[in-house]
């Protein structure tokens, strides 16, 4: 009898689609990675990119770099468009791609909550052409505010909005609130830095959510020394592109809103709506296996793993997506050779946010502290889990460099902020009518 080799094919080279195929070197399986970018993105740091901190290079690394050698593997650049699970079946924007095992490691992508408006006006920050593309806003509107008396104006090009208190909330309205101390006093001499304002806006009573009620109160602290406006129990209603409105309401003026106020799942077309459960999710099992199918999986933020001890799922963070990786290759080996599986457990390392120079809060189970070791702990923990030594050193470089001269050295407009239907055009690999989708036969992989 021949003895046919399985074929993983994963989609998604994030954090959890990563790992499970490194896990997968040298085994017995062919494996199959589809991403529609040649990169992997380092998101933490995505928040420094769009705030001139950091060049974009610095936190992507090739995928096909990652998988050098890596014989039982093919990388294939590709949107996956639809699955089609009654035939084990892909359709790709490269054609149609068979497997015998699919893991979905897609992750999650920002959730306006259908509320459109706010979805055509405000900036989301989950990619790297999406972080690029607010550096250019907010540099512009800088820009274009030396250029404009008229005072509504001025104060719409000035005003810089967050929306969220998460951790990328906090570090992104830190980050601002540097550039505005540090870059925009020496750079734009012209610009009153008094009417330069950064909100913070959050719905719950407090930032930080899931963290320590200390580190809830010491982000809040940092972000008041540093002169941004904090504005707990507040919620957004409506954004037009000019002014939010709060339901409060109190309105501001601002024509750069960030929204960093939630997440929901990147769910592929052709899967059982009953298999996803709220923040668009696909309900897995203890092994990571989506509960409808029997050979279709999920790792990372696109997983909702509900059980007992974990009622929401576990947090979308990338040490909970990598975990679930390392194990979903061991079980996918298992299982192909009839063995028993493992069920997951989540392993939780801590959380840390980073609110600007020597500030910083850390939980590390019951141990709590903020301030410059939190800083140096945040600093190391994510230089160590950069991909690549020549990622690492760049961005150790610009640390040291920023620290010392005060600056940020990237604030360059390369292509000029666009949004709308222009965006998507310029994201997408190929239109919807793509006439490779659906072809029937695979292209070779
Ligand atoms: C701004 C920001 C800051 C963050 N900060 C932290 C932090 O400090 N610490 C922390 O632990 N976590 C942080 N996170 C969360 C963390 O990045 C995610 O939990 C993690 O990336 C999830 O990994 P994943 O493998 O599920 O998905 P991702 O890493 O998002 O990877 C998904 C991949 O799937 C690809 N993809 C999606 N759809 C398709 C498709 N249809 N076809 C082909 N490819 C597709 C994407 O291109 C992407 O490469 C942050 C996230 C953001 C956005």
């Amino acid at each position: 009898m021949e003895n046919k080799r399985q074929r993983i094919v994963i989609v998604g080279g994030g954090f959890g689609g990563i790992e499970l195929a490194k896990k997968l070197r040298n085994k017995e399986v062919d494996v199959t990675i589809l991403d529609k970018h040649n990169y992997h993105t380092f998101q933490p740091l995505l928040y420094q990119v769009a705030t001139g901190g950091l060049e974009a290079d610095s936190i992507a690394f090739p995928i096909r770099k990652i998988f050098k050698g890596q014989k039982n593997l093919k990388f294939r650049v590709t949107e996956v468009k639809k699955v089609i699970p009654e035939e084990n079946k892909l359709l790709t924007t490269i054609g149609a791609i068979h497997y015998d095992h699919l893991v979905i490691a897609t992750g999650s992508t920002s959730n306006f909550f259908g509320q459109d408006e706010i979805q055509q006006n405000a900036m989301p920050m989950k990619s790297i052409p999406e972080a690029l593309n607010l550096r250019s806003l907010i540099l512009q509107n800088l820009e274009q505010s030396l250029i404009t008396s008229e005072p509504t104006t001025k104060a719409e090009l000035l005003n810089f909005v967050v929306v969220g208190g998460g951790p990328t909330g906090v570090e992104t309205a830190g980050a601002l609130a540097e550039l505005k101390r540090h870059v925009l006093k020496n750079d734009y001499s012209e610009i009153n830095i008094d009417q330069v304002n950064i909100y913070l806006i959050e719905g719950s009573p407090e930032l930080l959510g899931p963290m320590s009620v200390q580190a809830q109160q010491k982000s809040q602290q940092f972000l008041e020394e540093m002169g941004v406006l904090v504005y707990t129990n507040a919620r957004v209603k409506s954004y037009n592109g000019k002014t939010i409105e709060l339901l409060d309401g109190r309105n501001i003026s601002s024509a750069t809103v960030i929204w960093s106020a939630g997440v929901k799942g990147v769910i592929l077309d052709g899967l059982n709506p009953e298999c996803t459960v709220r923040g668009n999710r696909l309900k897995v099992d203890r092994i990571n296996k989506v509960e409808c199918y029997q050979n279709i999986y999920a790792v990372g933020d696109v997983a909702a793993m509900i059980t007992d001890e974990t009622p929401n799922g576990h947090p979308g963070v990338a040490p909970a997506a990598i975990q679930q990786g390392t194990l979903l290759a061991k079980n996918l080996l298992n299982i192909i050779e009839g063995k028993p599986t493992e069920n997951f457990k989540y392993f939780d390392k801590g959380s840390m946010a980073t609110v600007g120079r020597n500030r910083a809060v850390v939980d590390i189970g019951k141990i709590r502290f903020q301030g410059i070791f939190a800083w140096f702990t945040w600093m190391f923990v994510h230089l160590m889990t950069l991909v690549g030594f020549r990622n690492k050193l760049i961005v150790f470089v610009n640390w040291v460099w920023s620290y010392f001269s005060y600056d940020r050295g990237t604030r360059l407009i390369i292509r000029p902020f666009i949004k709308g239907e222009k965006w998507k055009a310029i994201n997408s690999l190929q239109t919807e009518e793509s006439p490779q989708v659906g072809k029937t036969e695979s292209p070779k992989v």
